[in-house]
């Protein structure tokens, strides 16, 4: 029997996605936080009035996250039924797609699981090139949308791989003229370390808008935990795909407390956006290497010769990611702590002059 044979055409043509597991002293590759769970949130998990937790895991989770949803409505300032939670915003996009279908229209470069999803489902993918600034060519998308119809936009703002925010005015044609007609989703996974404002004051002028959050950039990658904002119409149709038990009671139970520790996350946050912008003008120094202005937490940055930096970084420890085939010459970097951000830009010196 020809299993092969067997896989659909749209399955066996994708390329799995490569989450490498290298492992290394400094970790600068998939845009995590640097920091580890603050030992009070942790004490407060093994303490006795949490025990109860341990003890219910013979059960099934709670189905519609309820404390967790209470958790996050308070934290975003949206109410409950505003919500669903995902796996992680990637099963999030698999229940977009799978509940609006396509065609599914995104610009390029940006985060390659819209790409793969599309495909996975036999959906058609639409990619449409940023322009030279690595913003929107707003023209371009607005004629094809006419032509394609697309059901799905997917818009990561700020942006993977390339770092900065798509120009509001930009976005804002977009959603206007796609009312009734496509639902337009901006990823938000690195709002928190942006200027801008961000979307959730839009939600309500825009009932076709979703936004996507994840617990995954601001401290907890390993709980994959992340969540769906959009108004109630649009929660209740793509809470028709989800699993029933999509997200186990740990996850639940330690992003409820991690939530509810809102200064706790911003200190954090607020420590990453002053590294990324020390990171940044230390790397302008550094000649024979361009980096791009973030609003993430990591910077993308054109190097001569990048397979060769990226082996000698990571012979020396250091692991970053190569963005070869996706925007050649170029390496990206997260932001780590100050003192993995200090060894990064001495040994990337070095390697390069
Ligand atoms: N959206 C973007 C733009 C991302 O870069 C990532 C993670 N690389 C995700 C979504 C996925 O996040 P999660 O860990 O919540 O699945």
């Amino acid at each position: 029997m020809n299993i092969e044979k067997m896989i659909r055409p749209n399955v066996y043509s994708l390329s799995a996605y490569e989450a490498k597991q290298i492992f290394c002293k400094i970790k600068l590759d998939a845009n995590e936080s640097p920091y580890e769970l603050h030992s009070g949130i942790l004490s407060d998990l093994l303490s006795i009035k949490n025990q109860g937790l341990f003890k219910t895991l013979n059960r099934y989770p709670d189905p519609h996250a309820t404390n967790l949803k209470k958790a996050a409505s308070k934290y975003f300032g949206v109410s409950s039924d505003k919500l669903l939670q995902g796996n992680g915003s990637d099963e999030l996009i698999y229940y977009l797609i799978t509940t609006f279908g396509g065609p599914v229209l995104y610009p390029v470069p940006t985060f390659s699981m819209y790409g793969i999803i599309s495909q996975a489902l036999g959906e058609k993918k639409i990619e449409i090139k940023l322009d030279k600034n690595f913003d929107l060519d707003v023209e371009r998308i607005l004629n094809i949308i006419k032509k394609e119809k697309p059901r799905l936009i997917f818009l990561s703002s700020p942006n993977n791989p390339t770092g900065n925010c798509f120009s509001l005015d930009r976005i804002l044609k977009i959603i206007e003229s796609t009312k009734e007609k496509s639902i337009v989703v901006v990823d938000e996974a690195y709002q928190p370390f942006s200027s801008n404002k961000g979307f959730i004051p839009m939600l309500n002028d825009y009932k076709h808008l979703v936004l996507m959050r994840t617990l995954s950039k601001i401290g907890l990658a390993g709980l994959r935990v992340g969540f769906l904002i959009a108004d109630k119409n649009i929660i209740n149709g793509v809470n028709k795909v989800r699993l029933p038990f999509n997200l186990n009671s740990l996850s639940q139970a330690i992003a409820t407390m991690v939530l509810d520790n809102k200064k706790l996350l911003k200190e954090y946050i607020k420590s990453i956006v002053s590294e990324r912008d020390r990171l940044y003008k230390e790397m302008i120094k550094i000649r024979g290497i361009k980096p791009y202005p973030s609003e993430a937490n990591f910077i993308l940055f054109k190097v001569e010769d990048s397979d060769g930096v990226y082996s000698s970084l990571l012979k020396k420890g250091i692991l970053v990611r190569n963005m070869k085939g996706i925007i050649n010459g170029c390496l990206r970097v997260t932001v780590g702590t100050p003192e993995e951000n200090r060894i990064f830009i001495g040994e990337l010196s070095e390697i390069v002059e």
